[in-house]
């Protein structure tokens, strides 16, 4: 590690929990907060770990704060709320790095914010889910300003396989959502396959094998096989994310064929109650309708 950066990190989800576990592996210091004190208590029964009580607290003790939260209203809470980031002056060098999949709109407001006080600011969403995170392989898109970027690297390297560096303020979340249009109609493509098959006397596990091996197949279709072979939809990355995703991409100008159906089949999913449960339950709901 080239210069020691004390990390305060906030939220603690499907994804912040195995990313804070790979922080402490490589060797930083690491001070948590999660709006439920039931996930910071969990994570410091398993590994020794300082726990924050509120997200100001960690102005006065981190280097870099890092924000890995549900969607833009979370993270603009952890700013503006009553004992938020911004409820106290930084009396150091301070930067932050949001994590989470967000709007542009959403990075630019709160950097815009941050700069007046003097506080860096990257937006740097991942690709990846659940597994990449526990094995540190997550690809981490960033924006803002190059030198912040470079500063912040080396807790980038400890999280992931690639950091990429993609320009200005909200170019990352630009290129998140790119991902996650494609990992979104991926997805519907999948379930539509089994949904097929299944209709036409074929079971998903003979299907699946042959999927994987052949050009369509990939990363997802491969990690989604014995979820969809066990009927197993406890989520890594849930329904409803991938529908908020949609949603930002639709608020970005997103108006092609098959990411708007896909947004229209994922509302139905969430609207018959397949939110909370991982996004191939997108395959509960072709099945049900089908
Ligand atoms: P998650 O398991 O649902 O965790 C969400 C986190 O946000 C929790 O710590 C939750 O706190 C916190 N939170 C929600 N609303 C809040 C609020 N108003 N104020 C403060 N904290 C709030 O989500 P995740 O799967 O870890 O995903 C986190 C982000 O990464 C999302 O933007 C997601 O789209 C993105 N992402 C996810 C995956 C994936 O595969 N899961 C992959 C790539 C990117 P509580 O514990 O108090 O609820």
């Amino acid at each position: 590690m080239s210069e020691k950066i004390n990390i305060g990190w906030i939220g603690l989800g499907n994804m912040g929990t195995p990313m804070v576990k790979n922080l402490v592996k490589a060797g930083f210091e690491v001070t948590v907060y999660n709006r439920s004190s039931d996930k910071t208590e969990a994570l410091s029964k398993e590994i020794k770990i300082a726990v924050a009580y509120s997200p100001a607290e960690l102005v006065a003790t981190s280097d870099v704060i890092i924000t890995m939260l549900a969607d833009d209203a979370a993270v603009k809470a952890v700013y503006q709320a009553e004992n938020g980031i911004f409820s106290v002056t930084a009396d150091k060098k301070l930067t932050v790095a949001d994590m989470s999949t967000v709007s542009p709109e959403t990075t630019i407001y709160l950097a815009g914010l941050c700069a007046e006080k003097g506080i860096s600011y990257l937006d740097a969403p991942v690709a990846g889910s659940v597994k990449p995170a526990e094995e540190a392989q997550l690809v981490i898109m960033v924006g803002g300003d190059e030198s912040v970027y470079q500063y912040v690297k080396p807790v980038f390297d400890a999280l992931g396989k690639a950091s990429v560096y993609l320009g200005e303020n909200g170019k990352a979340n630009v290129a998140k959502l790119s991902v996650n249009l494609m990992l979104g109609i991926a997805t519907q493509a999948l379930a539509e396959a089994v949904v097929f098959a299944r209709k036409n006397g074929l079971s998903a596990d003979l299907l699946l094998p042959i999927i994987n091996a052949s050009a369509v197949g990939g990363g997802m279709t491969k990690m989604k096989t014995e979820n969809i072979i066990n009927d197993n939809f406890k989520p890594a990355f849930a329904l409803d994310l991938l529908k908020k995703d949609m949603r930002l991409a639709t608020e970005n100008g997103m108006d092609t064929p098959a990411g708007k159906s896909v947004y229209q089949t994922l509302q139905a999913a969430s609207d018959k109650g397949y939110g909370e449960e991982d996004m191939i339950a997108v395959l509960k709901y072709l099945s049900d309708t089908n």
